[in-house]
């Protein structure tokens, strides 16, 4: 019928046409990669409205990003048609977004039955981190035995579980001390009305549970719930969906039945094992939802027969899966372009050569993706982005509001909003610096711990009582009059002034101007776009009795780069591998895919560990639609050292044959030390290797490149332009030693092979020897034996 026409089913394959169509009931979608799982769950959706005339008020979604969430809102307006879906936030409209997202809106809505203050705020992880090391500080806490992170780690893993102090019994004298910890952070938080972001599922979960008013009105409203990546969802999450969904037979009393739960996910992309992820609960909703039907897609749709397999080869090393194969119908594609750089610097301009090639030849940036590992990679990959005039986004990690200037701001802003913000007042009470030290904060602290006020009321107290010494009582009593006096005079101003106004009278935007450097510049810059911020704002449903400012500050703690006002602007996309998941492009960058860094250091003695960093590697892989590059450096200045890695064992599990070598050409030679510059870079590459990046993907013809002898017949056939991966005029063969290699000398011990130069008797090797540091030493006589 029409409903068919409009929603393309025709599109579908057969297993995901029967997934779309399937009567209401429990369904789960377990699938690999690019197989249309969230094209399935979208189409479902849609189905749903149109066929079974079910009302977009009684659908809940869950997605993984806020980008997900709306991405898929786009695309079933331009399904359905525009104002069917409803508004973003509008009663009549569908319920769509992340855990955290529905369940902050849950609590704004019902926040007199989770007990917390109409304007509460949520505390994101800079401010948790900060208000628990207070509290460890004023329980006497020895910072180096019992660190911050490991309590705040401690703290929400609890939370995560759905586990309050109270259900912890605990005989482990280090756990009791986290326990101790828990139990006095959650008083504060209580106290002042802040909301962490694990708080925020376990709050709303337990407002459900023991209410049952507010449970089953929201399960006559979701009739139908539908959970993207479910592989990657933890246990108060599952809890949450399944306590909604009334999956035990709904509610009899009220003759509520249960609601229609459909679930897509693949194990193999379970990558949030860390943060308490539990890919069980894929086995469990098995057992705890009734017939729940099974539907397994097995066509890949989005990258290369290349890519594809590449993938599913790495993936196959690990053992805990519950297995499953993809195919395709696509193209070979171009093999995987693997790169030694030399060091982060030569990476960075490989991958930037690289794209600047692909917007030559027609492409856009925002079809390009590097990925990494670390946050910390992004520096040294942006300043060859800027270097080069390329515009970029980053993903998650530097949000705008995570940036310490924008935090600074919001933290006065949130003292005018609301006094009792400890997590603020320690943020800004010295800065900039008026002179409160160390001693007078933990007077502070000590008396609003002791006394069982705020840090704002407290220092009243101390002031009243003339506990400070003439200088400190005068410098807190500057700070408070100061918020005092930003309040009268910013109350009747727009938001926007009201921003404006505190960046100045607060004294920050000084401090940042007085800030050296393209630094402080930054910074200020910054400011004022939180003035622009604040201008383009507008509060949603939910948020609209409330004050604006304060709408705006848990705005600002919920808001994450990627939804960034410049999104769609068209720029080269950088994130961390982990915030790659369910997203595609059609030419992706995996940097420093090294042993140490990808796998990470920490993951090395543990099995688990490593299985989830394949499933990263998997993830990165497949996010790669036709052109797939992965890179690593030999040497890598990072965390301020110099570090000597090996390339990562990933790249050894994708087959040989999906593999090209990308060498420095024979002309050139590496440099012999460190950060020289004006060598090698992209142009060597494709002059000399002739593999080709233009559009005729997959084509075997026509690249003029190359061959390499041995592979000659072998690469023609299945590549293209064919390539060499033996060729190399580094004559790592003939030295028999890799780059990052251990080896040891008779004098100067162990060490690490750095780099290699020139051919047979003039060939030259660089090793970085442990005790005497980096040395070259001609190879036939060094006599270095491989370790
Ligand atoms: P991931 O596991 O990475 O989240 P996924 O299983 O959710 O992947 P989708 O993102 O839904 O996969 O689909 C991958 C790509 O394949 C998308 O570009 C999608 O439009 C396309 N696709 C899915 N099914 C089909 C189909 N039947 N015909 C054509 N293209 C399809
Ligand atoms: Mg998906």
């Amino acid at each position: 019928g029409s409903s068919t026409a409009m929603l393309k089913l025709n599109e579908l394959n057969e297993r995901q046409y029967e997934a779309v169509t399937a009567p209401p009931q429990n369904m789960l979608v377990l699938a690999g990669a690019g197989s249309g799982k969230t094209k399935v769950l979208i189409s479902r959706i849609g189905y749903l409205i149109q066929a079974h005339q079910t009302s977009a008020f009684s659908i809940l979604a869950v997605t993984f990003t806020n980008k997900a969430a709306a991405e898929m809102r786009h695309r079933l307006e331009s399904l359905l048609g525009q104002g069917t879906v409803g508004s973003q936030y509008g009663a009549s409209g569908m319920w769509i977004g992340t855990f955290h997202g529905l369940a902050h809106r849950f609590l704004r809505t019902h926040f007199r039955e989770a007990k917390l203050p109409e304007s509460f705020q949520v505390l994101d992880s800079d401010d948790q981190h900060r208000l628990i090391r207070r509290i460890m500080k004023s329980l006497n806490l020895d910072d180096k035995r019992y660190p911050a992170k490991q309590a705040m780690w401690y703290i929400n893993g609890k939370k995560d579980d759905g586990l309050r102090p109270k259900h912890i019994e605990s005989f482990d004298p280090t756990e009791q001390v986290f326990l101790q910890v828990y139990t006095a952070y959650q008083e504060a938080c209580d106290r002042a009305g802040l909301v962490d972001f694990a708080e925020i599922l376990l709050r709303s979960h337990e407002v459900l549970a023991t209410n049952a008013e507010v449970l089953s009105h929201y399960r006559k409203r979701f009739r139908h719930i539908l959970v993207d990546e479910f592989q990657d969802t933890n246990k108060i999450q599952y809890a949450w969906i399944r306590l909604l969904a009334g999956a035990h037979g709904g509610n009899v009393a009220e003759k509520i039945p249960p609601s229609h739960v459909m679930i897509v996910g693949d194990d193999d992309q379970s990558i949030y094992g860390w943060r308490g992820a539990q890919v069980e609960n894929i086995h469990s909703f098995q057992k705890d939802f009734t017939n729940v039907e099974v539907i397994r897609l097995e066509q890949n749709y989005r990258s290369t027969a290349t890519i594809l397999k590449a993938s599913n080869a790495v993936i196959a090393n690990n053992t805990d899966r519950l297995g499953k194969e993809l195919w395709t119908e696509g193209a070979e594609g171009d093999p995987i372009a693997l790169y030694a750089a030399f060091n982060e610097i030569d990476e960075a301009r490989f991958i930037v050569g690289n794209i600047k090639k692909w917007q030559e030849e027609g492409g856009s940036l925002s079809e390009s993706a590097i990925l990494y590992r670390n946050n910390a990679q992004s520096r040294v990959l942006e300043s060859a982005l800027n270097e080069a005039g390329l515009s970029y986004r980053i993903y998650g990690g530097l949000r705008f509001f995570d940036r310490q200037e924008i935090k600074d701001a919001l933290a006065y802003l949130r003292m005018v909003s609301n006094r009792d913000d400890d997590a603020a007042f320690e943020r800004v009470i010295n800065t900039p610096a008026r002179g409160i030290g160390e001693k007078t904060l933990q007077m502070l602290r000590d008396a609003a711990r002791s006394q069982n006020m705020t840090m704002w009321q407290a220092a009243g107290r101390l002031l009243d009582e003339k506990h400070l010494s003439g200088r400190a009582s005068n410098a807190v009593q500057s700070f408070m009059d100061l918020i005092v006096q930003l309040e009268s005079t910013v109350q009747p101003l727009p938001l926007h002034e009201q921003a404006d106004h505190v960046i100045q009278s607060s004294g920050l935007k000084a401090m940042y101007q007085a800030e050296k450097g393209e630094k402080g510049q930054t910074r200020v810059e910054n400011l004022e776009e939180l003035v622009s911020a604040c201008k383009d704002y507008e509060p949603d449903e939910n948020m609209q009795e409330m004050p604006l400012l304060a709408a705006f500050l848990s705005h600002a703690s919920l808001e994450s780069g990627e939804s960034q006002a410049d999104a769609y602007e068209d720029a080269v996309q950088l994130m961390t591998l982990h915030s790659a998941k369910g997203l595609e492009f059609p030419m992706v960058f995996m940097a420093g895919v090294e042993e140490g860094m990808f796998p990470s250091q920490q993951s090395g003695d543990s099995p688990e560990r490593l299985e989830e960093e394949r499933r990263l590697a998997y993830v990165g892989m497949t996010r790669a639609k036709q052109r797939l590059f992965i890179t690593h450096a030999e040497t890598r200045r990072m965390y301020g050292q110099e570090l000597y890695h090996r390339p990562s064992r990933f790249i050894a599990e994708i087959p040989q044959d999906c593999i090209y070598e990308v060498k420095l050409s024979t002309q050139m030679s590496r440099p012999q030390s460190g950060y020289s510059s004006g060598y090698g870079e992209a142009s060597t590459y494709s002059q000399n290797s002739g593999y080709s990046s233009s559009s005729n993907h997959g084509s075997s013809t026509g690249h003029g490149g190359y061959q390499g002898d041995r592979n000659k017949a072998k690469s023609s056939k299945n590549f293209g332009g064919g390539f060499d991966q033996a060729s190399s005029h580094l004559k790592f063969s003939e030295s028999l030693f890799s780059l990052g290699q251990r080896v040891s000398h008779a004098k100067f011990g162990e060490g690490t092979v750095l780099n290699c130069e020139g051919d047979g008797d003039n060939s030259r090797i660089q090793v970085n020897f442990d005790d005497f540091g980096a040395k070259w030493l001609v190879t036939t006589y060094a006599k270095l034996t491989g370790i």
